[in-house]
């Protein structure tokens, strides 16, 4: 390990073998069973893997967008033909209902991959840039492979938040090499098993197995861009580690998303909202309602109808029947929801439901609303990543902004009002990167647009036509419209004369309502 080398500080040992084992074996979060293993991946061995990618990227890269996007759509249907199996997984490596699987992660996948191979071509076509002061050059943006695409990516969506990387890497011409959790290793096993059948190059997608390491020496094996998903102080020492090589890198961490439900909310629209979106994967989403902002108007209805609606919630073994809420994929997220409530009701919070662990076979937690909270209460402050609402009461539309903002995390942020224009104008107010009026969830599966957060929940975008461009070089071409002359008057030498025109030209091109800004306004 080089010297930027830095240890994982999980010790996930709930669903895995602890970091020194040379084997990481998965069980199933729903009933402890043991599922399968995989081998922890060598500093060598992950650098044999980039190396390999790199060679298989050399023959992908120059192939014409509209060539690697048709090949990738096979990728895109065998994903779709072998869904059962991906779902399958899905559900015994997280504890995630069936439904979920399907169309959190197989659904969002199928859809991103068809919107990047149908819209590649016109996304990473060269873009002109018309110079208003050079005219008589031109400028042109290439949007070209970088290489090799590193992709770490979390437990909690581990087939849907690296595949959609994977596809925008090699659509754009480079190849990608993923690290899942340790977590969840076996669905990517699959992902790798269901590409390795389509005819793709088998080395242009590699996954490395391992442990915190393993993802830093897959920053220090020569990738040239990194996208990370997972935890703030984990995302901070993957930025550094990428600091000190200058590998680019996109950020998606952790969010608080708060949800502001106005005086005017429809209180059962609401309460359903804050229920899918705070216990879909058992909150376990970046993206989950993690506080409440309630207008005292409707503060009561909605804590009354969201205690309805989360205990009648079927908590339990996808395998066993169609339940709501699956298991806690990461045991201690259950240390964490429980040291959240026990702060909460010890400064002041009702517990209006829940609040416990299930008894075992398996890692289940109740779907737990507290109300009354305050922000003084980490539970109002710190990411839960567990089935738990919190609610606080506001006087105004104002207080809830000004809370909302308060977080050092900015993500996702929600607001339900009837009044469809006065819901933008607050979601405008919101500093988040995404801001979702009268949903929750929903825009990670609208591909077209930019995912991603502002202030501690990181930076750079997934997802829409950006995200797709900055997954490629940008390489400008400069050249001349017409002969250039042997001599540059703006070369050497340089004398007082060119000077004297220059100091006169500068008045004439840019003083005032001058020549360039003329120009500017004509072309
Ligand atoms: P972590 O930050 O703990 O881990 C994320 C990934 O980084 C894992 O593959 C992990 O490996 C790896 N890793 C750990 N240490 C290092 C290291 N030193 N160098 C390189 N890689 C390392 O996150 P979790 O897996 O616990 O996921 C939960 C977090 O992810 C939450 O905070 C959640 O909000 C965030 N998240 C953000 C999303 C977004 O789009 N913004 C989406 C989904 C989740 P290993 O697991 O083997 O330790």
């Amino acid at each position: 390990m080089g010297s930027v080398a830095v240890e994982t500080q999980k010790q996930k040992n709930g669903n895995s073998t602890a970091a020194a084992s040379t084997l990481i074996r998965s069980y199933a979060p729903a009933t402890g069973d043991l599922l399968g293993e995989v081998p922890v991946h060598t500093t060598d061995e992950v650098q044999a893997i980039v190396a390999r990618a790199r060679r298989a990227q050399a023959a992908w890269g120059v192939l014409p967008v509209e060539e690697r996007a048709e090949r990738l759509l096979r990728l895109r249907d065998a994903i779709v033909d072998r869904a059962d199996e991906i779902v399958e997984i899905l559900s015994r490596e997280c504890g995630k209902p069936r439904q979920e699987a399907l169309v959190h992660e197989v659904m969002v996948i199928a859809d991103l991959a068809t919107y990047y191979c149908r819209n590649a071509a016109r996304i990473l076509a060269p873009q002109e840039i018309p110079l208003h002061l050079l005219k008589h050059r031109k400028s042109v943006i290439q949007f070209v492979p970088r290489g090799v695409v590193g992709i770490i990516s979390p437990w909690n969506f581990p087939f849907s938040i690296p595949m959609g990387d994977v596809f925008a890497a090699l659509v754009t011409g480079s190849a990608a090499v993923v690290k899942p959790s340790e977590v969840t290793p076996l669905t990517m096993k699959k992902a790798k098993e269901i590409y390795d059948s389509t005819g793709l190059p088998e080395d242009l997608f590699g996954v490395v197995y391992g442990y915190g390491p393993t993802g830093t020496a897959l920053i220090e094996a020569g990738i040239q861009k990194l996208v990370f998903t997972g935890g703030v102080e984990t995302g901070k020492r993957v930025a550094a580690a990428c600091g000190a090589r200058l590998v680019p890198c996109v950020m998606e961490l952790g969010g608080k998303a708060p949800l502001i439900a106005c005086a005017d909310a429809d209180v059962e629209r609401t309460a359903r909202a804050i229920v899918y979106g705070g216990f879909a994967n058992a909150g376990q989403v970046c993206v989950s309602v993690e506080r409440v902002y309630a207008h005292k108007d409707v503060y009561l209805p909605l804590v009354q109808r969201v205690k309805k609606l989360a205990t009648d919630l079927r908590v339990g073994d996808p395998a066993k029947d169609f339940f709501d809420v699956g298991a806690i994929i990461y045991p201690r997220q259950i240390d964490v929801a429980l040291a959240h409530i026990e702060d909460a009701l010890g400064k002041g919070a009702e517990l209006v439901c829940g609040g416990h662990r299930k008894p075992g076979p398996g890692q289940f937690f109740e779907p737990t609303v507290l109300a009354e909270c305050t922000d003084s209460m980490t539970v109002m402050n710190e990411e839960i990543f567990g089935p738990i609402v919190p609610f606080q009461k506001v006087d105004s539309e104002e207080e809830a902004v000004t809370l909302a903002n308060r977080s050092h995390l900015g993500l996702n942020a929600y607001v339900f009002t009837k009044d469809r224009a006065r819901g933008r104008k607050i979601a405008e107010r919101i500093e988040a990167g995404s801001v979702v009026v009268n949903d929750v969830l929903v825009n990670y599966a609208a591909s077209e647009t930019p995912f991603g957060g502002t202030k501690q929940s990181g930076f750079g975008r997934v997802h829409g036509e950006d995200a797709l461009r900055d997954m490629a070089e940008r390489r400008h071409i400069n050249y001349d419209r017409v002969a250039s002359p042997a001599r540059d008057p703006l070369w050497y030498p340089y004398s007082p004369k060119t000077f004297h025109w220059l100091q006169r030209g500068l008045r004439m091109l840019f003083a005032g309502n001058g020549v360039v800004q003329r120009l500017s306004e004509l072309f």
